[in-house]
C-alpha cells in the first residue's frame, strides 16, 4: 500500500506518454503521405530560420501587443514545465521537493515560475477578452465557426487551470511548510501563491495536505492530458513549429518551382537546333503521373508539415488582399482545409489496415472551391504574414497547375490568354503579324 501513490502514477505516466507516442507516430504517418522534396539546401540558413523564428518568435512581435502576450505565454508555459521533472521524478520515487538541496538556486527557481505563472494567467485572460468580447475580426471570420473557436478558447481554459493548480499546490505546501508539517520540507519562494494562502487559514494539517496533492495531482494529469490533447488541435504548432521554420522554404519568396517535365519542353521548343521529330531523351521522356494537385497526397510532405503546423492566428487571411476585399478566399482556410482532409484520409487508412481506400472525395472540390483557388492573386503576404513560415500560396498553385494542366478548367479569361500566347507568342488577340502596326498610327 505504501507504493500505492507511486506505481499509480507510474501508471499514468506510461498511459500518458504511450497515447502521446501513438498519436506522434500517426502524425508522422500522415505526414510522410505527401511527396518527396528536396530541403536538403542551404542548412545554415535553415538553422538560423527555426532559431529566429520559432525560438526567437520574431515574426510574432510584428504585432507587438499579440507578440508579446504569446511571447509570455510561450515562455511561460515552457519554463514552468521544468517543473514537471521535479514532479515526475518526486511521483516515481515518492519524494517531495527533490530538488531543494539545490538551496538558493531552488528558491530562485521557484519564485520565477510563479511570477511567469500569474504572467500566463494575465496574458490568457487578455487572450480570451479578444477572442470573446472585443471578438477581433481575424477570429470571427467563417472558418473560425465551431471546432476551431472552441479549440482556441480551451486551450486558454487549460493554460489558466494548469497555472492556477501550479499555485494552489504551491499556496497548500507554503502554509504547511510554516507548520512544520512532516514531509514538507522548507524550501522554495512563494512570492505569488502567498497571497493565496489566506483562503487556506484555517484549514486542518489534513485538509491542506489534501488540497496539496489534490493540486499535485490534478497538475500532472492536466499536463499529460493536454499532452494528448496537442494532437487534435491546433496548438499542436508548440512543437511543429520548429521544424516548420526549419523546413521553410528559403528560396525568394516569389520563386516559383518550375515543373521539370514542362520546364524540359520549353527547353526543347525554345532551341533553334532542336529537331522536333526526334524520339525524346530517355531522361526527359518521364512524365509526372499527375501535374498539380487534388488532393493532399499530391502535394509534398511539407506542405502537410504546414498544414498540421498552423496556429490558426488568422494573420495571413487578415493580410489577403483577397479576402480584404470580400473574395471568398482565407489562406487560413485552405491550410485547415488541407489539415481536415489529411485527418480523414488519416482514418481512412485506420480503418483499412494501414490502406487508403478510395472515398470519392478530395480536398479541390470537397473542401476547396474553384472559387477561392482563382481569387489568388499570388501576392505572397499571406507567406510573408505567417509567423511559423507556412505557405498556402504554394498549395493555391499546386491546385491551379491541376485545374490547368489536367483539367483544362481555368477561368475564361485565363484559358483566352493562354490560347492567345499559343497562338500568337503574346497574351493579346492579335496577329503577330500586326504587332508594328501601332508605328504607323
Ligand atoms: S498569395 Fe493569395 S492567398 Fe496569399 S495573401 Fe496573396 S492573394 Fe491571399
Ligand atoms: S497559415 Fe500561418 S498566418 Fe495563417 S493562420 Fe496559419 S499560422 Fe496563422
Amino acid at each position: 500500500m505504501e507504493y500505492l501513490p507511486n506505481i499509480v502514477f507510474a501508471l499514468a505516466l506510461i498511459a500518458g506518454i504511450g497515447f502521446f507516442a501513438r498519436n506522434v507516430k500517426k502524425l508522422s504517418r500522415n505526414i510522410k503521405l505527401g511527396k518527396d522534396v528536396d530541403v536538403s539546401d542551404n542548412r545554415p540558413q535553415r538553422w538560423r530560420n527555426m532559431a529566429r523564428i520559432a525560438l526567437g518568435q520574431t515574426k510574432m512581435v510584428v504585432r507587438p501587443v499579440a507578440g508579446l502576450l504569446h511571447i509570455i505565454v510561450y515562455v511561460g508555459f515552457i519554463i514552468i514545465n521544468i517543473e514537471v521533472l521535479e514532479i515526475i521524478l518526486d511521483g516515481l520515487l515518492g519524494t517531495h521537493r527533490l530538488f531543494a538541496p539545490l538551496g538558493t538556486a531552488y528558491n530562485f527557481l521557484i519564485g520565477s515560475f510563479e511570477v511567469l505563472a500569474l504572467l500566463v494567467i494575465v496574458a490568457v485572460i487578455l487572450f480570451w477578452i479578444r477572442r470573446n468580447i472585443i471578438r477581433l475580426q481575424r477570429f470571427i471570420k467563417p472558418e473560425m465557426k465551431g471546432w476551431p473557436k472552441t479549440d482556441g478558447n480551451m486551450i486558454l481554459y487549460i493554460e489558466l487551470v494548469l497555472m492556477t493548480l501550479f499555485l494552489t499546490m504551491n499556496a497548500a505546501d507554503f502554509q504547511l511548510q510554516q507548520l512544520g508539517a512532516e514531509h514538507y520540507v522548507k524550501a522554495g519562494a512563494f512570492p505569488v501563491s502567498q497571497f493565496i494562502v489566506p483562503l487556506l487559514e484555517g484549514l486542518s494539517e489534513s485538509s491542506l495536505i489534501l488540497v496539496e496533492r489534490t493540486a499535485w495531482w490534478l497538475h500532472i494529469i492536466g499536463i499529460l492530458a493536454f499532452l494528448n490533447y496537442l494532437y487534435y488541435s491546433k496548438h499542436l504548432h508548440i512543437l511543429l513549429a520548429f521544424p516548420n521554420t526549419f523546413y521553410g522554404k528559403t528560396r525568394p519568396q516569389g520563386q516559383f518551382n518550375n515543373l521539370e517535365s514542362v520546364t524540359n519542353e520549353v527547353k526543347l521548343m525554345m532551341n533553334p537546333d532542336a529537331d522536333p521529330f526526334a524520339a525524346p531523351a530517355e531522361e526527359t521522356s518521364t512524365e509526372p503521373e499527375k501535374f498539380g494537385a487534388s488532393d493532399v497526397m499530391d502535394l509534398n510532405w511539407v506542405q502537410l508539415l504546414n498544414a498540421y503546423t498552423c496556429t490558426e492566428c488568422g494573420r495571413c487571411t487578415s493580410e489577403c488582399p483577397a479576402n480584404q476585399t470580400g473574395k471568398k478566399l482565407s489562406p487560413r482556410k485552405i491550410m485547415m482545409d488541407t489539415r481536415d482532409r489529411l485527418e480523414e484520409v488519416g482514418k481512412n487508412m485506420d480503418a483499412n489496415k494501414g490502406e487508403f481506400v478510395p472515398d470519392g472525395k478530395q480536398l479541390l472540390g470537397d473542401y476547396i472551391s474553384h472559387e477561392e483557388i482563382w481569387a489568388c492573386t499570388t501576392c505572397n503576404a499571406c507567406v510573408q504574414a505567417c509567423p511559423v513560415s507556412i505557405d498556402p500560396l504554394s498549395i493555391i498553385v499546386e491546385m491551379r497547375r491541376y485545374l490547368v494542366m489536367e483539367q483544362s478548367a481555368a477561368p475564361m479569361e485565363l484559358n483566352n490568354m493562354m490560347s492567345n500566347i499559343e497562338n500568337n507568342g503574346a497574351p493579346w488577340p492579335y496577329n503577330q503579324m500586326d504587332r508594328l502596326n501601332w508605328v504607323n498610327e
